[in-house]
């Protein structure tokens, strides 16, 4: 029963530098959060011991009784949450719940439609060299001049090329989609319709953005972006595609379903059904809103940045730097000397190579998580508007960034 900083100091001093970072900088990658002390104390638990192959009630190993509650907790709230008739809550990742649930629902070789990776979709629908474009034959579409998804386009390449899936989704992507479109065209083209809302499930299960799943065969997501939850994949189906869609995850794909992960999970569903969820998912929306207005102002259009399609519906701004004298690794790292952690992000028709991009992708969800209002937004917004300029003051900015880190502790008492 050693503990950690005796038995490996070395693992032990990167875990508290990491502490460290992420209380001492201001985190706006879009796609990560920070989950509460009690999920991450129910994914540290004893359950990581379990092998627990099958299914809450028909498993293949014994002693089972206690890992069966708690999944068959966690299917039945994230039901409940998202309104679903049936959840696999076992993907361990994002990718794989998406993996198996092509795999349930295709034959290699067959066609699938997704949003281009440049123009907002993520690897897992249809990039090249990714299993989903390795595996299907691959028909992307994309966002038009507004930097709205083309639903003409949309509709074209679906009577042209007959899919047999669709995926509606995305990973940089700053408007809603039109789900019951998406439907409509599926079923004309005989598709079934998956929607990734990995990104955005937070906000749907706040009410605050449209729920997919009324409209979608099969809906996956993460546990871990705007959910706020551990690191984590989930399914959900209608009740007719359940037997399929379990089969796909295990075995399948996946062997023995990781149970602390899923008591994670379980309990960051609790969370999110709270009416304190809500509420930071209120402040996410807004402090996106704030960050967007504050990015098309004249002082920051005078420097060559914008926003794509001018503004945000969700938890994340494009920023838009082809016409900057920075390009997205130059800005990334101008952020990142100021305290704040954000990814360049390849836009639309991108000029520059995929390692640089001219674009940057800003979330607010786990400034929302600790606490951020409205004026700290404000006050952020404005920190990344001056440190896109060539005139910035790295020190004056550095101190503004540790004031709203300071106003707002990260874990506090976590500290060793
Ligand atoms: N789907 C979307 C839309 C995503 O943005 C991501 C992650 O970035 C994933 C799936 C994959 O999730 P994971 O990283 O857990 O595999």
């Amino acid at each position: 029963n050693t503990p950690l900083h005796e038995l490996d100091p070395a693992v032990a001093a990167a875990v508290d530098a990491e502490l460290h970072r992420q209380q001492s900088t201001l985190e706006m990658i879009a796609s990560e959060n920070f989950a509460p002390v009690a999920v991450m104390e129910a994914q540290g638990s004893v359950l990581t011991n379990k092998y627990a192959e099958g299914y809450p009630g028909r498993r293949y190993y014994g002693g089972c009784e206690h890992v069966d509650v708690v999944e068959q907790i966690a299917i039945d709230r994230v039901k409940e949450l998202f309104g679903a008739e049936h959840a696999n809550v076992q993907p361990h990742s994002g990718a794989q719940a998406n993996a198996a649930a092509m795999f349930a629902l295709l034959k290699p070789g067959d066609t699938i439609m997704g949003l281009n990776l440049a123009h907002g979709g993520h690897l897992t629908h249809g990039m090249k060299i990714n299993f989903s474009g390795k595996l299907y034959d691959v028909v992307a579409y994309h966002v038009g001049e507004d930097g709205r998804v083309d639903m003409a386009e949309v509709e074209r390449l679906a009577k042209e090329s007959k899919p047999k899936l669709i995926v509606a989704g995305w990973s940089a992507y700053p408007r809603q989609l039109d789900f019951a479109e998406f439907r409509r065209i599926a079923d004309e083209a005989g598709a079934y319709l998956m929607v990734d809302m990995a990104h955005f499930a937070g906000l749907v299960a706040a009410g605050l953005h449209p729920n997919p799943v009324p409209h979608a065969h099969v809906v996956t997501t993460t546990t871990h972006k705007t959910l706020g939850g551990p690191r984590g994949g989930v399914i959900l189906s209608t009740a007719e595609l359940a037997k399929k869609i379990n089969s796909a995850v295990f075995p399948g794909q996946q062997g023995g379903p990781l149970e602390h992960v899923i008591a994670a999970k379980a309990v960051a569903f609790k969370v999110a059904a709270s009416q304190d969820f809500k509420e930071r998912q209120r402040r996410t929306l807004e402090g996106a809103r704030i960050l967007a207005e504050r990015l098309v102002k004249d002082d920051v259009r005078a420097v060559g940045v914008d926003v794509l399609s001018g503004g945000t519906d969700v938890h994340l701004v494009l920023v838009d730097l082809r016409h900057s004298e920075l390009d997205g690794q130059q800005a990334e790292d101008r952020l990142h000397e100021v305290g704040i952690t954000v990814n360049r992000n390849a836009i639309p028709d991108d000029p520059r190579p995929p390692m640089v991009t001219s674009g940057l992708r800003i979330g607010t969800p786990a400034l929302a998580t600790r606490g951020f209002e409205t004026e700290d937004f404000a006050e952020v917004a404005d920190v990344i508007a001056e440190a896109l300029k060539p005139s910035y003051d790295v020190q004056a900015l550095k101190a503004r960034v540790k004031a709203l880190a300071d106003k707002h502790p990260l874990y506090p008492g976590v500290n060793k």
